[in-house]
């Protein structure tokens, strides 16, 4: 990828921060010490591999923004991992712990490298690596990494366990989404799911929208996806279509969606699951449906099928899902889009429990931390609206009438615009 596409991607994902800030009337000079990583550290990880031969790896961890507290935000694995794509997962996670209140600032990691055509062994000396490498950049009060794409509990313990030996100290609060068994916390791994769960609860209260026998779509069918299937499905939506890299299942009638996870265990896809008609990876998010949840990657809705997008909801539960074209096309058809940057906060909220406890040493029962998540998303949503009626919104706007004047996402950029401005304010960075 070429140095000005790489750099074009990162102005993109800026789009809605000057957005919010013209609204804002923010001068320009501050909009760029808002919008411009603080540090970004690239690493080259050389690993024995299981044939022999060294191969060597590049990572990336940059912490975007740290005037609300330390650099907070996952670990990719994935073959697309680049600079850019890491300095805008960064961002987004600046702008998202600003959203639901966290005192997180900004934070992401990533590695070039497929995991899928790598052993547990080698994918073990990749982490530890990794973790050696930024050692000296991270920690429980300067950034705190988590898993994302491609990482899970296990590859946070081979982090968590890397970072002890070099520190020679016992910090649980180092990384978060960790097993139970050293310091991770219950509910973590629905949370996110649960978190943009919660938020479509007040999303179709305030908008009106049904959800009893709604349509859900599904792009996506991984760690996010899968609970939110569960608990959508728990209140009578029924889940008429999901997708994962291989393929896609449709069946008007709805399916089982712990079934479907089954299924996806078994065969690696949700593809060819009994009574289902095949579709592509990306016909879910054009198909007949109420509520769509994009939850796979970046950049799935474009110019290109935004205007072919039939849903009334779109709760955006992966990052970066829509582009800012497409988001104007969904606007002038009505489609009230939850944002990442607010749907998808559940599992970094979950986090900042985790590390809540971590550092008390004392653990809160499951009922404790889903009342807790509840109550964050809730707030979030409702601060969210609240901004939107009095930075962008038509009061009287319902579901069935144009959303010309809606905008969730710029309120949202708002909302968190201005807490991230008045931390550096108050810090005196600006
Ligand atoms: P995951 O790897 O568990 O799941 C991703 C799913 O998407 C997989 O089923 C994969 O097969 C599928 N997929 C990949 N490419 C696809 C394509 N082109 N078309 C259809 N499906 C495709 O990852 P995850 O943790 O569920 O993360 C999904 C998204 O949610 C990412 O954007 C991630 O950044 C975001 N996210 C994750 C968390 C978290 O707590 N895990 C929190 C916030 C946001």
């Amino acid at each position: 990828m070429s140095v000005l596409k790489e750099s074009s991607l990162y102005e993109e994902s800026l789009k809605p921060l000057r957005e919010a800030s013209a609204i804002l009337n923010l001068e320009s000079n501050v909009v760029e010490a808002i919008a411009n990583p603080e540090r970004v550290l690239i690493v080259s990880i050389p690993v024995k591999m299981d044939n022999g031969k060294v191969k060597t790896f590049t990572g990336y961890r940059v912490q975007h923004n740290t005037a609300r507290g330390p650099a907070k935000g996952g670990i990719r694995y994935h073959p697309s991992v680049c600079l850019d794509e890491v300095k805008s997962l960064a961002f987004w996670m600046s702008i998202k712990n600003a959203v639901v209140g966290i005192p997180y600032g900004g934070g992401k990691g990533g590695i070039t490298c497929n995991p899928k055509e790598m052993s547990q062994n080698e994918l073990e000396r990749l982490t530890r690596g990794y973790a050696a490498a930024i050692a000296k950049f991270v920690g429980p009060d300067i950034d705190i990494p988590a898993p994302d794409v491609g990482t899970n509990a296990q590859i946070m313990g081979w982090f968590a366990d890397e970072y002890y030996k070099i520190t020679g100290k016992y910090e649980p609060g180092i990384i978060t989404s960790k097993p139970l068994s050293i310091g991770g916390s219950v509910g973590r791994e629905p949370a996110t799911g649960r978190g943009g769960f919660f938020v479509t609860i007040e999303a179709a209260k305030t908008f009106d929208i049904p959800l009893k026998g709604a349509r859900v779509s599904i792009q996506g069918y991984g760690n996010v996806a899968q609970p939110i299937a569960q608990y959508l499905y728990e209140i009578g939506c029924k889940i008429v279509a999901v997708s994962d890299s291989v393929g896609g299942a449709y069946n008007p009638d709805g399916m089982h969606p712990l079934k479907l996870a089954e299924h996806k265990e078994k065969t690696r896809s949700v593809k060819g699951f009994p009574g289902s008609k095949e579709i592509s990876t990306t016909d879910p998010l054009t198909i007949d449906c109420d509520i769509l949840v994009p939850a796979a990657l970046e950049n799935q809705i474009t110019k290109e099928n935004a205007d072919k997008i039939k849903a009334k909801l779109m709760v955006e539960l992966a990052n970066g899902p829509t582009t800012p074209e497409a988001d104007k096309i969904l606007q002038e058809k009505g489609v009230i889009v939850l944002p990442d940057v607010l749907a998808s906060a559940g599992g970094v909220t979950v986090s900042y429990f985790e590390w809540v406890q971590n550092r008390m040493g004392y653990y809160w029962t499951e009922e404790e931390v889903d009342d807790k998540l509840k109550r964050v998303m809730t707030t979030a949503f409702k601060e969210v609206y609240q901004t939107a009626k009095q930075y962008c919104l038509d009061t009287s706007f319902r579901v069935h009438t144009k959303a010309h004047q809606l905008n969730l996402r710029t309120a949202t950029y708002i909302l968190a615009v201005k807490r991230i401005y008045e931390a550096m304010k108050a810090l005196g960075r600006i």
